[in-house]
């Protein structure tokens, strides 16, 4: 049975006072143990939100980090730096990164090994554009992102992979993936693993992410290859966020 995980990607918003209020409405809410909760602030507020989150089971997660322990690297973090805030997650390949900072598969591949060195858990993200799904290419495209990643990683370093399926089409625009198309690519990224193993494939989790929120989390998470969600918009709204991890546990 796999834990189901709610991931809250801020991106670049939110404030010191929305850390502080959602420390106090996690603390007041409690969770199901039977959800993992992760939010993945920008990072000068980890500290706060380490802080605020201290008495709740709501894990920390980072939103990138570069390849490299350290040296001249300005404006950059690495992750023996997250790790000391008390960071478990941490994304790489978002979509947004991959476009607007031009990350190819291989700088993917470096960060995602980065992250793993420095015993962070990793969440890769795939997924099409619009045009390629209307071009039919959104299985070869979502693939190779994965196996660019999966298929140079040693069997237990695999393992230690969460993998967030978010078509570009559906991240930020309100215009949700159908539990049936989320599910139908899921359950081919869920395939593909089996090929490296199958009881990996069977316990590694996969979160759908794109314009998820309180009122069709419920559906998406019923899908069976659907393991939780890894949620932008939504996530900067306590009660929003909230009502989804209460759909997920
Ligand atoms: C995201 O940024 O990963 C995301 C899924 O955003 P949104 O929920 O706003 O579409």
């Amino acid at each position: 049975m796999r834990m189901p995980l709610i991931a809250g990607n801020w991106k670049m918003n939110g404030s010191l006072t929305l850390v502080e209020r959602f420390g106090e409405a996690f603390a007041e809410a409690g969770l199901s143990p039977s959800v993992e909760v992760c939010l993945i602030p920008p990072f000068p507020y980890l500290a706060a939100a380490q802080r605020a989150l201290g008495g709740t089971p709501v894990m920390l997660g980072a939103q990138t980090l570069n390849p490299q322990h350290g040296g001249a690297h300005t404006g950059e973090v690495s992750g023996g730096m997250l790790r000391e805030f008390g960071v478990d997650y941490v994304l790489v390949g978002h979509s947004e990164r991959r476009a607007l900072y031009r990350e190819s598969d291989d700088d993917v591949y470096d960060r995602l090994l980065a992250a793993l060195t420095a015993e962070l858990r990793p969440i890769l993200c795939v997924g099409e554009t619009l045009e390629e799904r209307d071009a039919g290419r959104t299985r070869d495209v979502v693939l190779r992102q994965v196996g660019a990643v999966m298929a140079r990683l040693e069997p237990a370093q695999r393992a230690a992979v969460t993998i967030a399926y978010e078509p570009v089409w559906a991240i930020g625009t309100g215009r949700t993936a159908t539990p049936e198309q989320a599910q139908e690519v899921m359950s081919e990224i869920r395939a593909y693993q089996a090929g490296f193993d199958r009881s990996l494939a069977e316990g590694m989790r996969l979160l759908y992410g794109g314009s998820m929120n309180a009122d069709n989390a419920a559906e998406l998470l019923a899908q069976p290859d659907i393991d939780g969600g890894l949620v932008g918009g939504a996530s900067l709204k306590v009660d929003d966020f909230l009502a989804i991890c209460q759909s997920a546990g």
